[in-house]
């Protein structure tokens, strides 16, 4: 635990980092955007020239792109008009269905096989945005079929302890490194080569979970043994809605 503790300050501090250095560079951009922007309207411009202008632009919108994800990562501030009430059940019931071209449609084509098993305990809501929520889902979704090349089970869990709400991903896929677990959550690491993996995924879900006071732990993660991501969030102290105790309404799924 306290382990994890002390990766998750040092996560932080990469991300007060970032927000700072992407907040230069976003300055920068918009002053070079603003020069191009005059050059591209001057009459009597070469072709030759209107070309490279454009290959400027779009080398300045790939930049943008990776600065927006550098802001977002540095920004770990709850804001409280972001959150609602959430059902995170529904929400990870949705996200599979989004998700579920990734997992079924294009798995099966390769003639491969993935079992999503889902094993929710009637859980209070939790407190989240809506929409960043399910994009974390969603992204871890996308990185446990991505770890399954062969095929093989993704088994989805909630419950609730002491208070908390958890939900855990165990995919039986290829594991990680001690290297990997260490860097998973930084942004722009991947092991997947730049054409595949952009390396934003984890550390946008590292960002929304933080920011609405929850954690993400590797609860468990071997080479070639598969994967467990654990997910943590406080019970919603707005929540009204009565549960049944601990472990007594378990709802079943394989798909
Ligand atoms: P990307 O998927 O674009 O590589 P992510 O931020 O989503 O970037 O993930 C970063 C890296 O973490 C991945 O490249 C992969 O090495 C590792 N990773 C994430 N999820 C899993 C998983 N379920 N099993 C094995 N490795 C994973
Ligand atoms: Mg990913």
């Amino acid at each position: 635990f306290e382990k994890a503790q002390i990766k998750h300050e040092r996560i932080k501090a990469i991300g007060e980092m970032s927000s700072s250095v992407a907040h230069d560079f976003n300055n920068s951009l918009q002053q070079i955007t603003g020069n191009l922007e005059m050059i591209k309207f001057q009459k009597n411009i070469t072709q030759i020239a209107a070309e490279r202008l454009k290959n400027i632009e779009s080398i300045i919108d790939d930049v943008a792109e990776r600065v927006s994800a550098l802001q977002k990562f540095g920004d770990t501030e709850h804001d409280a008009n972001d959150a609602q009430l959430i059902d995170f059940n529904k929400l990870i019931k949705e996200s599979l269905n989004q998700s579920r071209p990734l997992w079924k449609d294009s798995v099966e084509k390769k003639g491969l096989k993935i079992n999503i098993i889902t094993d929710f305990e009637d859980i209070p809501k939790i407190s989240c945005n809506k929409g960043e929520l399910k994009l974390a889902i969603y992204n871890l979704i996308k990185n446990s079929v991505e770890a399954m090349p062969e095929g093989g089970n993704l088994t989805i869990k909630t419950s609730r302890k002491n208070k908390r709400v958890f939900a855990t991903f165990t995919d039986t896929g290829v594991g990680m490194n001690e290297k990997t677990k260490i860097k998973i959550f930084e942004p722009f690491f991947t092991t997947k080569g730049f054409e595949l993996g952009r390396g934003l995924g984890m550390s946008g879900v590292f960002t929304t979970i933080n920011k609405y006071n929850g954690t993400i732990y590797i609860k468990s993660s071997e080479l070639s043994k598969g994967t467990t991501f654990e997910i943590v969030f406080p019970e919603s102290q707005l929540e009204v809605i009565k549960i049944l105790p601990e472990n007594e309404q378990k709802e079943k799924t394989s798909y």
